[in-house]
C-alpha cells in the first residue's frame, strides 16, 4: 500500500512501534490488566503534565474535551480568546452549548496577550476563560506563562487551555501555572493515532463541576476523577490508544523531555531558516512563532514570495510527502510545515530537499 509521509500539522506521521502497540490484543476495561496498564502510565502522564493530580483519558478527539470543559465549568459567562481557526470555533461551540459567551479577538497571526485578558476579566463578568496555547491554523504560540499569571488575580475564573499542538513540544507545567484545565489530543504533538483526548483539571475545577447540574455524562469531570482514582475510565475507552500511549511515553522518557523540547525548537528554527532562504516571510507576528509548526506566507504580507501552493502540494505529493496548503480563510495565502512528533533533523532536511526541488519546477 502506498503511503504519503504526513508533514501536515495533524494528524502527523505515526511510527511503526506505535502502530504495533496500538494493535495489542484487547483486554476487559474493568479488569486488572486494564487497571495495571492505566496504573503504569499514570505516573508518567503526571510527570509530563507536571501535576500531582490525575490525568484523564477521553475516547474522543480534543473537541470532546474542549466542549466538555465548557459544559462542566460555565455558570455565568465564558470569555473565548480568538486568534485563529481553532480558538475562533471555541466561541461558536460555547454558543452551541447555550452558554453566555464573549469573544476576545485579535487578527490571525497575532498572539493573545495578558493585558487584553486582564482588561476583559476586570469587568467581573466572566467565570471561565478559554485559550488555545498554540494556534495550529496560524502557527502562533501565545505566551501561556504570562497569561496564567493572571489566574492569581482572578481565582474564580476557570482557565481552560488547549495545548493540542504544543503539549510535549514546550514545557507546560500544569500545577505551577495554576490553570484549571489542560487538554491535549493524540494525533498532533504526541504522534499517536487520532481519537484520544488527554486532560487534567484543578481541584477548583472539580468543585465547580460538582455544582453544575447540566454537565452531562460523557465528559463529566467528576466521573473522570472518580474512575481515574481506580485506574479506569467512565465508559469503555479506546484501549488500543492507551497501549499506543504507553509506547509513546516510553519513547518520550527515553529521549528525555528536555531533549524533546530542544529538538522541537531546533527543527522549528530550521524550518524558519528554510523559509528565509527561499524568500518567504512568516505569518506569525515576530516573537510568537510556534515550535511545533511553521506557517509561511505566500505573498500574503509585504515582501513575501508568491507561488502556486496547490501546484507545490501536488509536486511534493509525487515525491511521497503530504504537505499543508493553509487552513480556513488563509488557505492558499499561507502554507504550513509541521515538525511535530517524531521528526528529526534528517526527516526535516529530506522535506526541505524535496521542497527545493519542487519549487524549481513551479
Ligand atoms: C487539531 C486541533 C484541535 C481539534 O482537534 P480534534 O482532534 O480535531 O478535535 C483543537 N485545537 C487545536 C489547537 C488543534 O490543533
Amino acid at each position: 500500500m502506498s503511503h504519503l509521509k504526513l508533514h501536515i500539522p495533524g494528524p502527523v506521521e505515526i511510527s511503526q512501534k506505535t502502530f504495533k502497540a496500538f494493535s495489542t490484543p484487547m483486554v476487559g476495561h474493568r479488569g486488572q490488566k486494564f487497571k495495571d496498564l492505566y496504573g503504569r502510565i499514570q505516573p508518567r502522564l503526571q510527570k509530563l503534565f507536571k501535576t500531582q493530580g490525575l490525568v484523564y483519558l477521553s475516547t474522543s478527539s480534543a473537541w470532546g474535551v474542549m466542549e466538555g470543559s465548557l459544559r462542566n465549568l460555565v455558570k455565568k459567562k465564558v470569555l473565548n480568546c480568538m486568534c485563529g481557526a481553532f480558538s475562533d470555533k471555541w466561541f461558536d461551540v460555547s454558543q452551541r452549548c447555550g452558554k453566555e459567551a464573549d469573544s476576545l479577538k485579535v487578527d490571525w497571526g497575532s498572539p493573545i496577550l495578558p493585558a487584553m485578558i486582564d482588561e476583559k476579566l476586570a469587568t467581573g463578568q466572566y467565570d471561565v476563560l478559554t485559550l488555545v496555547h498554540n494556534e495550529t491554523s496560524t502557527g502562533v504560540m501565545s505566551p501561556l506563562g504570562d497569561i496564567a499569571s493572571l489566574k492569581s488575580k482572578y481565582p474564580e475564573v476557570m482557565f481552560i487551555v488547549d495545548t493540542v499542538s504544543s503539549f510535549s513540544v514546550v514545557d507546560i507545567p500544569f500545577d505551577s501555572l495554576g490553570i484549571d484545565v489542560l487538554l491535549t489530543g493524540s494525533q498532533k504533538a504526541l504522534a499517536l493515532p487520532p481519537g484520544l483526548g488527554l486532560f487534567t483539571v484543578s481541584k477548583a475545577a472539580l468543585e465547580r463541576a460538582s455544582t453544575v447540574n447540566d454537565r452531562g455524562y460523557y465528559f463529566d469531570f467528576c466521573e473522570f476523577e472518580k474512575n481515574a482514582a481506580k485506574s479506569m475510565t467512565p465508559s469503555t475507552p479506546s484501549i488500543g490508544h492507551i497501549y499506543a500511549l504507553e509506547s509513546k511515553l516510553e519513547d518520550i522518557f527515553e529521549e528525555g523531555i528536555q531533549n524533546r523540547w530542544d529538538r522541537h525548537a531546533d527543527l522549528a528554527q530550521m524550518t524558519r531558516d528554510w523559509a528565509a532562504r527561499n524568500d518567504f516571510t512568516l505569518f506569525p507576528e515576530k516573537g510568537y512563532e510556534s515550535n511545533a509548526l511553521t506557517c509561511i506566507n505566500n505573498g500574503a504580507k509585504a515582501g513575501g514570495r508568491i507561488i502556486d501552493v496547490a501546484k507545490l502540494q501536488g509536486l511534493v505529493k509525487d515525491q511521497g510527502i503530504m504537505m499543508d496548503g493553509g487552513y480556513g480563510k488563509i488557505k492558499g495565502a499561507t502554507f504550513r510545515l509541521s515538525n511535530m512528533g517524531d521528526e528529526t533533523e534528517e526527516t526535516m532536511n529530506h522535506l526541505f530537499q524535496v521542497l527545493d526541488e519542487c519549487l524549481k519546477k513551479l
